[in-house]
């Protein structure tokens, strides 16, 4: 099993988590929200074949945090992972929307440029935006939508693009989450926590969280959870393989 979307580097001590993700067989897409965290934080992958880094600039930090840029160019030759990145619309990230405009538009171009990229998604109150922007940079093949909250008709403009999607179990615990789930193709969903960002009573979510969203789409799937398992390791197997 894989979590897509952790942010192991702010556990207060990540080298447990790491050991145990280690031990259990588990994959973990390591996400940064500023580049000049890339260094100390893929330093956490070095010896763990399991554990991927990506290089990220999260848009509630794009004000804060724009003139990185030249940091994110410099490292992006060292992944093959982007994220996190995107565009955040909820009001207060609205005051510094040109700054995330500038810092989304410019780490897409670069990523195009580059080729052969993955990159995982933060789209809050912002999947039109996230998607046009997407729309202007046909070249990158690859996308994750991490947490996605859009509406229908936004989802839909998502799968018709083919990008994947990655839940969590806090996803699947509203009933507009679990719309969304019903609705997305089964071949285009991965597993995610948010980790540490993401709490589940009162407990940061850790990458073997993963498997609570297991019994959550059998249940939404009306299959056995093997069948999920199934499923989920296929499209792991493929994206994990790109
Ligand atoms: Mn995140």
């Amino acid at each position: 099993m894989i979590d897509f979307h952790c942010h192991l580097d702010l556990y207060s001590d990540p080298n447990p988590t790491l050991e145990r993700c280690q031990r259990l067989g588990l994959g973990v897409l390591s996400v940064t929200t500023t580049p000049s965290t890339w260094p100390g934080t893929s330093q956490l992958a070095m010896g763990r074949p399991l554990i991927r880094t990506a290089l990220g600039l999260h848009p509630q930090l794009a004000k804060e945090r724009r003139h990185e840029l030249p940091l994110f160019d410099r490292y992006l030759p060292e992944t093959k992972y982007v994220g996190e990145v995107g565009l955040d619309g909820t009001p207060h990230c609205r005051t510094f929307w040109a700054d995330q405009e500038v810092v989304f538009n410019h780490m897409l171009g670069r990523c195009e440029e580059a080729g052969n990229k993955i990159l995982t998604i933060h789209s809050r109150k912002a999947a039109t935006p996230v998607l046009d922007a997407l729309d202007l940079h046909p070249r990158i093949e690859v996308s994750i939508l991490h947490w996605f909250s859009g509406t229908q008709s936004e989802l839909r403009r998502a799968v018709d693009r083919g990008c994947w999607f990655s839940i969590g179990p806090t996803m699947l615990r509203s009933t507009h989450g679990r719309n969304l789930v019903e609705a997305i193709p089964r071949d285009k969903i991965l597993l995610e926590t948010d980790g540490p960002l993401t709490s589940l009573q009162n407990k940061a979510l850790r990458p073997w969280d993963t498997r609570l969203a297991l019994r959550e789409l059998a249940t939404l799937w009306k299959v056995e959870v093997s069948e999920v398992e199934e499923t989920i390791a296929n499209n792991e197997d493929f994206t994990w393989s790109l």
